[in-house]
């Protein structure tokens, strides 16, 4: 239709496409000093060109050279934001988005209503903001309201390197809309931002993008950082290891802030203790980075009282008896890091690193030790950008945030344990759990560079350089590794049938979209394919099965499909206030404090031992007895859900009951987001959420058990019978259709000891064994008649055993008068 267009109307556009307008920004001197010195300003004028004569940009720079706090500032000055349309970035992870925000709007001088953030809990945006940060979740529930999102006039993808599953949608339907949006004269741009130079999956993939993008790279003045590997690789105790090497570089080396990488929060947490126990804090000095809150030594004394008093018969109670079982932690971070740059230095062992053999440190220099990993509070994390008291060592034990997403000053010295934490799925099965695995050689490579930004640098990598010869080049993009129903219900919702045919930047297995298609028609929110015509036809139309009204309903609800599904049966016998409290709760990752970690301090391990007995108390309080037992976790979470509301939602309730402050106050925003949600598509139900809720009755929680077994149906599990008794590795266990090995309630669970013939859990996680989380117990009559999609019924000579076998992967049960299978994954034949 090119031809149609004036003249006129070309020239408009091209006015449009190119903001002539220069909007002045009146920063502060010294911020103005500060980003001179940012390799991205050098590239300013390059990338706003490049920024007007293409739609599509991808920035690659190394970490802490300016893309985030600098670009949007760019585009904004250039006027993109000063017509109808705002810049939209998005990050993918919510510590980022907020802090970045922060950061920005205080350079710019501007107040957080015109630079604003939105994470999924929260966020400031007005009807004034200009510049707004947001998770990349966030950005694609907007494209499901505004499929064009009118709203912006530019949109930047940030840390694309990090391959985070919302961010490669992103990327995926932006390449269709921005060229939409030009073709409608509504011109649009795409900024693709990246750490470092692993860009093909996204210049050279032609599905994604027809022309290539303009790749515009940001030259960082990084200094050379020498590279020291191990002689060995300790295998077991690399934390010990790290602990040494630690305390070698603060007593043997030259100033300069030393940067830790360890896996996880428990890990962090502990050289933390270690390190501060080796370089103790002196009284009335304030440097060892511990809390020096002013009841410091109110506790330190309340500590020695109790001491005294042999505080060693705290109240014991039974279920208190697990502290020797590992601790799951969170995801918090992501697999990330792609990059090969050359740094300088050589392959030297640390016994021949020139470093030592300089001028000798003074070993009476304090350590100023500093934790940093995603759950730590916003104020501790904050620590981490101030300077250092006057005469101490920085030291940051970090997880992978400091790899890519947070830049730290002053780091001269890195000591990589060069592991590193993910989630890993089982894609048959859905058990998931965390390992620690070794790191890419990308990811090992943005570690070394923390230490070179502002002077040469030192990385002490604690293996072998064989070994980190094996490392793979770089990590895998998430989208691989994880079950994708979420996803692909949120593509039917945007009427993409075929989600096969989606320009992934890289696509998931066909094995996970066929898993994610079935699950999606066992909830009803895809129509059931076609069981007639050729194989081919039969494979393809398993793999496009379009949305129904029940699939767009859920879509809409911002929680996975399972969830959803609970939510949209939920307004029975009044039951959604406590639908949406339950399932506000088990979307947010873990409410209960970690309590079984290892203590920081002395008063520290009497306060746990303390709020860990409190908090056994209170949830075998929470979960009830009859009906309310038997919803089992769930019921503890919405008891302590309950009871947090009625003291106020305040942090001393959730300190003393052992309750994350964060999750709970997640929770509640959730709720409202959850209550508004469902109100939007059937305003009919009119629910009203009030915070404080009385329990529910008797009969209700019967309901919400149904419900949840509804939603959680594919996850049920079945006691283990008389003869798998017989062999131990079966006591206490149960049986699920996908598995041939034992699983179990686990030891933190209201049902432990109740062991119910049916239950279903909300996930699998394998820690020592294989745990089911969140359990619920449901009757045996119920499974027919909310399950029907998984039953195969038939008369009980057909199967003359009428309980267990699993050779052919099914659970058998009987009921009244019918007996019935469930069978995974195996549609439903006819009744
Ligand atoms: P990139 O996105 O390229 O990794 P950033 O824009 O995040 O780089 O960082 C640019 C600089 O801004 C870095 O030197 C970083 O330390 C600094 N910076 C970022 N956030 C803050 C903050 N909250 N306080 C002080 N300095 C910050
Ligand atoms: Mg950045």
């Amino acid at each position: 239709n090119e031809k149609n267009i004036s003249n006129q109307e070309k020239f408009e556009k091209k006015m449009l496409s190119q903001p002539a307008v220069f909007i002045p920004v009146n920063r502060l001197p010294e911020i103005q000093e500060a980003r001179l010195k940012l390799p991205v300003l050098a590239e300013e004028q390059v990338i706003m060109e490049a920024v007007r004569e293409n739609p599509f940009i991808v920035i690659c720079g190394e970490t802490g050279s300016g893309k985030t706090t600098q670009v949007p500032q760019f585009l904004y000055e250039a006027g993109y934001a000063s017509g109808s349309g705002i810049i939209g970035i998005t990050e993918p992870r919510r510590v980022a988005a907020v802090s970045m925000s922060q950061r920005v709007a205080k350079e710019m001088n501007l107040s957080t209503r015109v630079v604003s953030y939105q994470i999924r809990y929260e966020g400031n945006v007005t009807g004034n903001t200009k510049i707004k940060f947001m998770t990349d979740g966030v950005l694609l529930k907007e494209i499901q309201k505004d499929f064009l999102l009118q709203r912006y006039s530019v949109i930047i993808i940030d840390e694309a390197h990090e391959r985070s599953v919302y961010t490669d949608i992103l990327i995926g339907l932006l390449s269709r809309i921005v060229p939409l949006r030009n073709k409608k004269g509504l011109p649009m741009k795409l900024l693709v931002m990246s750490a470092t130079l692993r860009v093909e999956d996204f210049t050279e993939n032609t599905k994604l993008f027809r022309t290539p993008p303009l790749v515009i790279k940001v030259e960082a003045r990084q200094f050379p950082v020498s590279i020291h590997f191990n002689k060995r690789t300790p295998m077991d105790d690399y934390t010990g290891e790290v602990f040494q090497k630690t305390c070698k570089i603060h007593r043997m080396l030259p100033p300069g802030g030393i940067l830790v990488f360890l896996t996880g929060q428990a890990e962090v947490n502990n050289l933390c203790r270690q390190l501060r126990q080796a370089f103790p804090l002196r009284r009335g000095n304030t440097t060892n980075g511990e809390d020096e809150d002013a009841d410091t030594s109110e506790a330190m004394r309340t500590f020695k009282k109790t001491k005294q008093k042999k505080t060693v018969s705290l109240p014991r109670i039974d279920l208190d008896n697990y502290s020797a079982l590992p601790v799951d932690e969170g995801d918090e971070d992501r697999d990330a890091g792609i990059g090969d740059e050359e740094y300088g230095g050589s392959d030297l062992e640390f016994g021949d690193d020139p470093a030592s053999t300089e001028v000798k440190a003074d070993p009476s220099i304090p350590l100023y030790v500093l934790p940093l990993y995603s759950l730590l509070d916003p104020e501790q994390q904050a620590k981490v950008f101030r300077p250092p008291p006057p005469g101490a060592r920085l030291c940051v034990v970090a997880t992978n945030v400091a790899e890519t997403s947070l830049t730290i000053p002053g780091i001269k010295y890195v000591v990589d344990c060069g592991r590193v934490k993910k989630r890993f799925y089982d894609r048959v099965t859905g058990v998931s759990s965390f390992k620690i695995s070794w790191t890419s050689q990308a990811s090992a490579n943005q570690r070394a560079g923390r230490a070179g930004r502002t002077e040469p640098g030192h990385c002490y990598r604690l293996y072998s350089s064989a070994v980190f010869g094996d490392f793979s080049l770089f990590s895998e993009a998430e989208i691989t590794r994880r079950p994708v129903e979420d996803l692909v219900l949120q593509m039917k919702d945007l009427n993409i049938d075929k989600v096969v045919n989606f320009p992934f930047p890289t696509s998931p297995s066909t094995e996970a979209l066929v898993a994610a298609e079935q699950l999606l028609v066992s909830l009803g929110a895809l129509k059931e394919p076609l069981r007639t015509g050729s194989l081919k036809q039969m494979e393809l139309a398993r793999l496009s099965c379009p949305i129904t009204p029940l699939g767009r309903a859920m879509a809409s609800f911002p929680v996975a499909p399972r969830y959803a599904k609970m939510l949209a049966l939920g307004q029975q016998q009044d039951c959604l206030p406590y639908v949406i409290a339950v399932v506000a709760a088990m979307t947010v990752r873990e409410i209960f404090e970690d309590l079984d970690r290892t203590a920081a301090s002395e008063d520290e391990s009497v306060k746990l031992a303390q709020r860990r007995a409190r908090l056994n108390q209170m949830r075998r309080l929470w979960a009830g007895q009859g009906a309310s037992l038997l919803l089992g976790d769930l019921m503890v979470m919405l008891g302590a859900v309950g009871a947090c509301e009625f003291a106020g939602c305040t942090p001393k309730f959730c300190e003393e009951n052992g309750l994350r402050y964060k999750a709970m106050v997640e929770i509640r925003r959730l709720r409202g987001q959850l209550t508004n949600a469902v109100n939007s598509v059937c305003p009919e139900v009119g629910v009203f959420v009030d915070p404080k809720m009385a329990p529910p009755t008797e009969h209700q929680v019967v309901c919400l058990r149904q419900i949840v077994l509804a939603g959680l149906g594919d996850h049920l599990a079945r006691r283990a019978q008389a003869e798998d008794i017989l062999d131990q590795k079966w006591k206490m266990a149960y049986r699920t259709p996908l598995l041939d090995d034992p699983v179990f309630i686990h030891p933190h669970s209201a049902l432990f000891k109740t062991l119910p013939e049916f239950l279903v859990y909300q996930e699998i996680m394998e820690t020592t064994k294989m745990y089911m989380r969140g359990v619920s117990a449901v009757e045996a009559e119920w499974i027919p008649e909310l399950l029907p999609q998984y039953c195969h019924f038939g008369s009980p000579l057909e199967s003359p055993s009428p309980w267990f076998s699993l050779s052919t992967g099914t659970i058998k049960c009987h009921c009244s008068s019918t007996f019935f299978r469930i069978a995974w994954p195996l549609p439903a034949v006819e009744k």
